[in-house]
């Protein structure tokens, strides 16, 4: 069973010859890791936009858990999803705590309980009540990644989300964000121009290049048969 399925997602945007998106076809399964891997410009964080709905393809279909969230004449909004998204910068909100940036917008019944346990579950226990600002970038990564995980989501999205971390906390953060989502038991998609990123975390990785998909397979089928040079040349050299 597919969480998540984008079948023949194709996009150009306004005022440019070539499309961002030649064709995407990709299937997610339910509970596993798929790294969407590829240079800057090959169509990365357009298709994790699509996939949450903050851009729309304009021919294909996208669906989320076995339902249609977009095609030709249906639409669902980003927020009726069941979708988490980690940006690149976590965008927390500097004026609440570390407690009020996961809750943010979560009305739910049992919101203090859900918090505290998703804030055991990233390793934030005594946290509560610190600033970003107070945090290393590990522990805002934490909580950006909590707040995604807060509300039960089926999917989580995470767009190049070690960036900002140095050598030594990406290696750490890596397998941290595994266990994480695993033990959530969420489905992750994943994005990134770092192949060791990708050959650590994923249980599939899909190389993108200018808008299309090169090759789908498992971080070892990949590293060990690459189908063409390109894929070669990525995913052996070092960043
Ligand atoms: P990646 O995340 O892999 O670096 P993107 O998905 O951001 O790639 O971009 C794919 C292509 O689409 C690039 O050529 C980029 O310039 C173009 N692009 C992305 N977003 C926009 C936008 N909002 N308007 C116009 N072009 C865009
Ligand atoms: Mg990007």
């Amino acid at each position: 069973m597919f969480d998540i399925e984008l079948k023949s997602i194709s996009k150009t945007f306004l005022g440019s010859d070539e499309p961002a998106l030649n064709d995407i076809n990709i299937e997610v399964e339910k509970g596993s890791i798929v790294t969407l891997l590829g240079p800057s410009g090959s169509g990365k964080s357009t298709t994790l936009r699509i996939i949450a709905g903050f851009e729309r393809a304009e021919s294909g279909s996208v669906a989320i858990a076995g339902e249609v969230v977009s095609d030709e004449v249906s639409w669902i909004p980003p927020e009726r999803r069941g979708i988490g998204m980690v940006f690149q910068d976590y965008a927390l909100f500097p004026h609440l705590t570390v407690f009020n940036n996961i809750g943010f917008g979560y009305k739910g019944k049992d919101r203090d309980e859900r918090i505290k346990e998703v804030m055991k579950l990233v390793n934030l226990e005594g946290f509560e009540k610190r600033y970003p600002n107070e945090l290393s970038g590990g522990q805002q990564q934490r909580v950006a990644l909590a707040r995604a995980l807060a509300r039960r989501p089926v999917v989580v999205l995470l767009d190049e989300p070690f960036s900002n971390l140095d050598a030594d906390l990406r290696i750490q953060m890596r397998m941290e964000v595994k266990r994480i989502i695993k033990e959530a038991g969420a489905t992750a998609v994943f994005v990134s121009h770092d192949q060791k990123d990708a050959l650590s975390i994923s249980d599939k990785i899909i190389v993108m290049r200018d808008g299309k998909v090169q090759q789908t397979g498992t971080p070892q089928e990949i590293y060990k048969n690459p189908i063409n040079r390109f894929v070669a040349t990525f995913i052996g050299s070092s960043t």
